[in-house]
């Protein structure tokens, strides 16, 4: 049986035997299930910084020259900026359909800790690492690819029998982290199976039903998203067929969907982008770790989505401008969002602020925000996939 099938079946087992044990099981799930969910995390986590370095070392080192990584650089940014701005507004229009929140009477529960958007020159500041070492032993991804880029690009330029030597090394380096990945996929059946039952144990139907408004326009929004945007992208631009597309990122899009966390699925997402989808090591090993930190379309889609709920709630209509505010600070936000769960909803006060609605919203998306997370972080990495796969079509032959 296929790795994805089965990962799929423990997904379901997981959600059956999670509802049966229901809240009564939760101090059993905890104690020994739930361990042996973050153990499996944490063996994906444990290749985060030497799969990114290794790989996007030999990357650069076969781009040859910085003029090529520019463009696919360029070409990249581009492509996420725009794909996030599609999924922003694809949140606002399925929310305007829907209408979460509309009539109805909650009470905010306790308020979540509000953390100030970084501004812009940090962002630029923190990704250059004083000390690379500390970077990855933080596993800072940002600062960790530009490291790399620099050896990568000194490597390079020292040319040679010793660049050669170097080259090997890193592109054996790489083929061993490859290899582990694939050794802890294995057991991502299991692993997946005892990170979600604790989950779907802890949000029963008590906690889900009285906002599944909003669950259900963030579920819908991301599969229109994923289906249509990422379809046309991997069909027009990628020469793949959708189902060839999904087929190839099945696996790290249900590891997506169990951890929340793109920076986890990352390892996975890079293996099989370039085993499955035939993306280059060169592009994969760029394109994927800058999407896992920068490209969020599922956030941004629940960012628009959340807005407009929020905004029901406490009956404060939103007007085109404040719509188009939305787009603009809701990409900001999602592209300052980490990749590890929960992140949004802390970048999720910073749009509410932008059209001056009230951050106690966040404490009524803050109960249903798990099973959220799972929606948009699955897309986000499958967005961060159809842009390798299209970036990679474009790069052919030149
Ligand atoms: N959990 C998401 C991710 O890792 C980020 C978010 O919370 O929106 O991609």
């Amino acid at each position: 049986m296929n790795l994805s099938v089965k990962i799929f079946i423990s997904l379901v087992l997981s959600v059956v035997v999670g509802l049966i044990a229901g809240e009564a099981g939760l101090p059993f799930i905890k104690w020994w299930i739930a361990p042996i969910g973050t153990m499996f995390i944490n063996l994906i986590k444990m290749m985060i910084v030497p799969v990114v370095f290794f790989s996007l070392v030999v990357g650069i080192t076969s781009l040859g020259d910085t003029k090529k990584l520019g463009r696919i650089g360029l070409k990249t940014v581009g492509i996420y900026l725009f794909t996030t701005a599609i999924a922003i507004t694809i949140g606002f229009v399925i929310a305007g359909i829907i209408g979460p929140g509309v009539g109805a009477d909650f009470v905010a529960g306790a308020q979540p800790k509000v953390k100030e958007a970084p501004y812009i020159m940090q962002v630029l500041l923190d990704m250059i690492p004083s000390n690379p070492i500390d970077s990855m032993a933080k596993a800072a991804i940002l600062p960790t690819i530009v490291f790399a880029l620099f050896i990568g690009v000194g490597i390079v330029k020292v040319g040679g029998e010793r660049a050669e030597l170097l080259i090997k090394f890193f592109d054996a380096g790489a083929e061993v982290c490859y290899k582990v990945i694939a050794i802890v996929m294995d057991l991502a059946p299991i692993g997946v199976f005892c990170l979600l039952l604790p989950v779907v144990a802890a949000n029963g139907p008590k906690v889900l039903l009285p906002l599944l408004t909003v669950i259900v326009c963030v579920a819908v929004g991301c599969i229109i998203h994923a289906v249509g945007v990422y379809s046309t992208m991997a069909r027009v631009f990628g020469n793949h067929s959708p189902i060839d597309f999904f087929r190839g990122m099945s696996e790290q899009m249900m590891i997506a969907f169990t951890t929340c966390s793109s920076a986890a699925a990352l390892p996975v997402n890079m293996k099989n982008c370039q085993e499955k989808l035939g993306v280059k090591r060169e592009i994969a090993s760029f394109v994927l770790p800058l999407g896992a930190t920068l490209n969020m379309d599922g956030t941004a889609l629940y960012m628009g989505v959340c807005t407009l709920f929020v905004a029901n709630v406490y009956g404060v209509p939103l007007g085109f401008e404040q719509m188009m505010m939305v787009v603009l600070t809701g990409t900001l936000a999602s592209i300052g969002t980490a990749g590890v769960p929960g992140a949004g909803l802390i970048m999720l006060a910073m749009v509410l602020q932008s059209v001056g609605l009230p951050l106690e919203g966040l404490a009524l998306v803050a109960g249903i925000d798990r099973v959220l997370d799972m929606f948009r972080t699955c897309v986000n990495i499958t967005g961060d996939g159809a842009v390798a796969v299209v970036v990679n079509a474009s790069e052919e032959g030149k």
